[in-house]
């Protein structure tokens, strides 16, 4: 038996396989979200490994959740990011979650159950469409940023709160000669005073996780750590623990139904 979460995002997708021990087996990751090809591409990139005569169950999450077919069951983002990330580390209590369209602060409890959280989408800035904006007019590579602005010594204010106002600062800031690791280190800082103020008015307790695409940026980590005065644990699978949740979701349902 077999347990197939997948996350689909607004810009991503992600599946996660997990085997009849719990444990992640292979993922995927298809730089297309909701409505696109991409859920069906990183599905199909984990079903095939399955063995032909085995069974498997499909759990599904994030925004695209409730329109794709092949999903046996679905799970709320939140619900997933924090079975996800408790699974992983359980000393967690905050999580930080920065995706491609909005930010989430979830506060858990000692078992790991949601005691609050906040939410915000409905501004680009702080979350990775105003990294993904900025990259792209420093024509750089996203996974670069984080490395790019930790050599800068004299971090640059990007004032403007707006993603696109910010656009027009940085190219202002371009022309006037700014060196690129202290723009970047300035554009890092910005998503981070956004996303440390959110968490600030849920009140952080620690050990604090940064979950979602976002915390793969060392700079924003490191910087988010500092703002919150905290040590922030990270894992490499980041991106995927809205559709590791998912699939442990479906592994839980499993054992429960099929208990003797
Ligand atoms: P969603 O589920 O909303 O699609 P994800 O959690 O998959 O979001 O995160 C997607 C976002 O992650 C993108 O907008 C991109 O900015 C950001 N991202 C991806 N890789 C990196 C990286 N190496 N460093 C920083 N941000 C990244």
């Amino acid at each position: 038996m077999y347990f197939i979460g997948i996350d689909i995002g607004s810009t991503t997708s992600k599946c996660v396989l997990i085997d009849e021990n719990g444990e992640i087996i292979k993922t995927s990751l298809v730089p297309a979200g909701t409505g696109t090809i991409g859920p069906d591409k990183a599905f199909e990139e984990v079903r095939d490994i399955i063995p032909k005569d085995e069974e498997f169950t499909v759990t599904a999450t994030g925004y695209g959740r409730k329109i794709f077919k092949k999903a046996d069951n679905e799970y709320s983002e939140i619900s997933c990011h924090a079975k996800g990330v408790f699974r992983t580390f359980d000393e967690v209590r905050t999580i930080i979650d920065i995706g491609g369209q909005d930010a989430k602060v979830l506060r858990l409890d000692d078992n790991g159950k949601i005691e609050n959280f906040l939410m915000n989408d409905k501004c680009a800035a702080g979350t990775g469409r105003f990294l993904d904006v900025m990259a792209n007019i420093l024509y750089m590579n996203i996974d670069d940023l984080g490395e790019e602005a930790l050599k800068s010594e004299n971090p640059c204010t990007i004032s403007s709160t707006c993603t696109v106002f910010a656009e027009s600062e940085v190219i202002s800031q371009l022309s006037n000669g700014v060196a690129i690791p202290d723009l970047i280190a300035g554009i890092c800082q910005s998503v981070t005073q956004r996303v440390s103020s959110l968490a600030k008015r849920i009140g952080v307790k620690p050990t604090v996780c940064m979950s979602g695409g976002v915390a793969k940026n060392k700079a924003i980590r490191k910087y988010l750590g500092e703002a919150l005065g905290c040590e922030i644990v990270y894992s490499e699978l980041s991106q995927f623990m809205g559709a590791y949740g998912a699939a442990l979701y479906g592994y839980e349902n499993y054992l429960k139904n099929n208990k003797k």
